[in-house]
């Protein structure tokens, strides 16, 4: 089967993340610097781009928290940097909605963006305590990702997106929450985005097998999702771990 490399780029951090917004209850109080963080998926003659960044420093600090931006990790300079251009990219998946992982689809003009389209319906009308992490019209904002409507595929469940690659639905975090499942030489690597904050969320601890996330739509169906990515994966990456920059390249 066909194989890929996942790199991580770093597109900006955030300054002072809660931990437990991402470790459900746990280290209340804990704040470290958050990255921000697009997956690149590269094949033999195939470019895919999961996720796509936030705002910019500006634009957080009004409307959600401090982060960090420098030039190097503006999105188009920071894919330049590992040796792509934004016209490259054919594909970009939208893991979920929230505005640090869908906010720079239009910088890729040629890209078809997938999203799940339970994802997209959610997105319009989210609970209130949803509002501001899809930059809803109920608080006055507008959601990024409407910019690029008419590139979108919306997808309705599990998908094969191309041969050794395939989108799996793994709702919790939010309803319409989809990782990429990523075929390579060392094994079967799932992008699971804030499905799991760190990797911690995964690792669990002496009391939990894994951790959701302190930011969540349904945790039945988060505990569901679990239980199906511990059949389908070999490992996992994570939404906004600094340890993922441990490494330049998965598997590596
Ligand atoms: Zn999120």
């Amino acid at each position: 089967m066909e194989t890929y490399q996942i790199i991580p780029v770093n597109v900006g951090d955030f300054l002072s993340m809660e931990k437990s917004n991402l470790t459900y209850g746990l280290d209340a109080g804990h704040k470290f610097v958050a990255p921000i963080i697009m997956y690149l998926v590269k094949g033999k003659d195939k470019l895919i781009l999961v996720d796509t960044g936030a705002g910019d420093e500006e634009w957080a600090a009004k409307y959600h928290h401090p982060i960090r931006q420098s030039e190097r990790q503006k999105p188009i300079n920071a894919l330049k940097e590992v040796g792509v251009d934004p016209e490259d990219i054919e594909i970009v998946v939208n893991t979920h909605l929230h505005w640090d992982h869908c906010f720079n689809n239009a910088l890729f003009p040629k890209a078809k963006i997938y999203v799940q389209k339970k994802e997209m319906e959610y997105a319009i009308n989210p609970l209130p305590c949803h509002y501001v992490y899809y930059e809803s019209y109920h608080i006055g904002l507008y959601p990024q990702w409407l910019k690029s409507l008419d590139r979108i595929q919306a997808v309705e469940g599990d998908l094969n997106l191309l041969p050794g690659i395939d989108l799996v639905t793994i709702p919790g975090h939010t309803p319409g929450m989809q990782g990429v499942l990523v075929n390579t030489n060392d094994g079967k690597y799932l992008i699971a985005s804030d499905c799991l904050g760190m990797f911690e969320n995964w690792e669990g601890n002496q009391m939990y097998r894994h951790i959701p996330s302190g930011i969540h739509y349904s945790l039945p169906e988060y505990y569901k999702t679990f239980d199906k990515m511990e059949k389908i994966c070999d490992f996992v990456l994570p939404g906004h771990d600094p340890k993922v920059f441990f490494k330049k390249v998965y598997p590596g």
